[in-house]
């Protein structure tokens, strides 16, 4: 087992990995900029070490710096926790270079995943579904087109090297597709610096399902059920449950079966995230996260697995703590992303939070950085918690939610907590039934 553990992330989710650390007895060491040195995993770590300005390139994506931090106070592993550098693969090959174990995926895992055309390829070979569309990358317009009618309208034109829902483009009919191929280009090119797009099918109203995974690095993979994230904004998950209300049991199994047997093909080590759009029953592959999620809480929730034991666990060479048949799912778990925002015009509410006061009891859990006095600076994303409600049933759940954002009392910023107070009490939501639209329809109507 490793001795000691660096943290290289800020916020809720370097204090939720430093959590696992001292249950499992590991010292920490948590980097951070400036900007942070009042921060609450700062305040709680055994050691810290300011690595730069509160610019992330200069700080938490100094991949220089982050190394250096490790040989000073000798970490012998690191945690990327989520965004930063989490799916960077030079990060992860550099820190092998160095004799420090990444808690992650190989670097050659990270970039194949990282492509999407690539890892579009590599999930369809691994037995996994995968959305009707191009082979691979698609220059030519003759080609798009008869692809396009090949899969029928209306299609969507992505970036391979996409991220945060950047660089796609639908087409309705043959005519707008001239246009959405140039455009897809030329934006994939300036925001990535790689035109290359591929054609899918566009699905209309998909829901948002993605599968937890897990592989022992040695051949053995596992899933951890399902996670429905449907409700978002502008491509960002806002609200997210375990179970997806929209799946059976039967599917659940089948789903997670095909799931866990790629990554165990694919000897594959560590979390992941298998994401798909659900539509009629059927699922198609979008992308692989090869890290942990936003959102692993739920999971947690409902199989009562620290996911973060896991990893560190299967990094650090002793595999997983469970098999298959002893991953059992309970009730039901909501998660609510707490954001500093101003919750009908989403603009980033950065300032002091003069008091905070968390809700508690039976199956609530807040995961969070932030505290009364705690100033929010203005240079990172505004995710300031994550309220995790757990419950024998969802209709439990969401009674136990709508008390639990009643308690919750966040003064001096806005937040997205109004958001969810009106949400939970909406009966599509009460009801389960919402697609990847329904959210912004809804704000478009409040409006
Ligand atoms: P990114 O990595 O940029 O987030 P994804 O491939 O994960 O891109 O897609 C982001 C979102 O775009 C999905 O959650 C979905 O809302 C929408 N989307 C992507 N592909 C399709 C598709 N084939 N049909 C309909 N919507 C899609």
């Amino acid at each position: 087992m490793f001795q000691k553990i660096l943290i290289a992330n800020r916020g809720e989710i370097a204090l939720r990995v430093l959590r696992a650390c001292k249950e499992l007895g590991i010292k920490t060491v948590v980097v951070h900029s400036t900007a942070d040195a009042d921060a609450m995993h700062v305040r709680l770590a055994d050691e810290s070490v300011c690595i730069g300005p509160p610019p992330s390139r200069d700080s938490y994506l100094n991949i220089h710096q982050i190394v250096a931090a490790c040989e000073i106070t000798g970490a012998d592993a690191v945690h990327p926790g989520y965004g930063f550098l989490s799916e960077n693969a030079k990060f992860a090959d550099i820190l092998a270079a160095h004799n420090i174990t990444f808690i992650g995926p190989s670097g050659d895992h990270i970039r194949i995943m990282g492509d999407k055309i690539e890892a579009k390829r590599t999930a369809k070979r691994l037995g996994i579904p995968v959305v009707p569309g191009s082979d691979g990358a698609v220059s030519e317009e003759k080609e798009a087109k008869r692809i396009a009618a090949e899969i029928g309208y209306p299609v969507i034109i992505k970036a391979s090297a996409g991220g945060g829902g950047r660089g796609m483009k639908v087409a309705r009919t043959e005519a707008d597709l001239e246009v959405a191929l140039a455009t897809a280009r030329s934006e994939a090119g300036a925001a990535f610096g790689d035109d290359a797009v591929y054609i899918e099918k566009y699905l209309e109203k998909p829901r948002h399902i993605e599968l937890q995974v897990f592989g022992d690095g040695a051949g053995r993979g596992v899933h951890f059920g399902e996670r429905d994230c449907s409700l978002q904004r502008r491509h960002q998950k806002v609200w997210e449950e375990a179970n997806s209300p929209a799946l059976n049991e039967e599917e659940r199994a089948r789903i997670g079966g095909i799931c866990a047997n790629a990554v165990a093909d694919l000897g594959y080590s560590g979390a992941g995230t298998i994401e798909f759009l659900y539509e009629n029953g059927e699922f198609y592959f979008i992308e692989m996260n090869t890290r942990l999620q936003v959102e692993h809480p739920v999971t947690e929730a409902i199989t009562g697995i620290d996911l973060v034991h896991e990893q560190i666990r299967v990094a650090s060479g002793g595999g997983l703590s469970v098999r298959q048949e002893d991953i059992k799912f309970n009730g039901h778990a909501i998660e609510c992303r707490i954001n500093a925002e101003d919750p009908r015009t989403f603009t980033p509410s950065p300032g002091t939070i003069t008091h905070f006061h968390t809700p508690g009891g039976l199956g609530i859990r807040v995961d969070s950085g932030v505290y009364s006095g705690y100033r929010i600076p203005p240079y990172y994303d505004s995710l300031i918690g994550k309220l995790i409600v757990h419950g024998r049933n969802r209709v439990e759940c969401m009674m136990r939610l709508r008390r639990a954002l009643d308690e919750f009392v966040v003064d001096g910023i806005n937040t997205t907590l109004p958001l969810f107070r009106d949400l939970v009490g909406n009966p599509d939501i009460a009801n389960g039934d919402y697609d990847i639209h329904w959210l912004e329809k809804y704000l478009a109507k409040a409006d």
